[in-house]
């Protein structure tokens, strides 16, 4: 997950619908104003450009509230639900940011609580290393 951006730009994962549209995600399907292209006449410069454009919305410093967010340097973000809150390309959805950041400092104080004890915080570090390593074995991770 890139940091500097809200997810959904430039992933790989472009919404396709009836007619050959492309989208960043299908949470915009049909919004003309991040539509790519069209499978069926595709302009790639146009298709590169609109990317760029919405790609640069997505970063974090380029966004309404996250350049003063305390969070900005963990959270995901989610293009679709922030456009859909709020009704523009760069601005967030309350409710979700004040999850995100509850979430997170729910998390990091947990952590900090582990980190106070030797013996959680060993057991914690092991668990992390036989997960990674199962995950590695099984191919999850490579
Ligand atoms: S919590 Fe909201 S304001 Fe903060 S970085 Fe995430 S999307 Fe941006």
């Amino acid at each position: 997950m890139a940091k500097n951006r809200l997810v959904s730009a430039s992933s790989p994962a472009n919404a396709r619908l009836r007619g050959g549209d492309l989208y960043p995600c299908f949470m915009f399907a049909g919004i003309d104003e991040v539509r790519l292209g069209n499978i069926f006449d595709f302009d790639e410069d146009d298709f590169r450009k609109r990317r760029e454009d919405f790609i640069r919305a997505s970063r974090k410093s380029n966004r309404e509230d996250c350049g003063s967010c305390w969070a900005a340097n963990i959270c995901g973000g989610c293009m679709g639900s922030a456009f859909w809150a709020s009704g523009r390309l760069t601005g967030n959805d309350p409710s979700w940011c004040e999850f995100q950041r509850e979430t997170i400092a729910y998390v990091a104080e947990k952590i900090a609580r582990l980190h106070s004890d030797k013996m959680l915080w060993q057991r914690l570090a092991d668990a992390f290393k036989n997960a990674t390593y199962e995950a590695e074995q099984r191919g999850v991770i490579v």
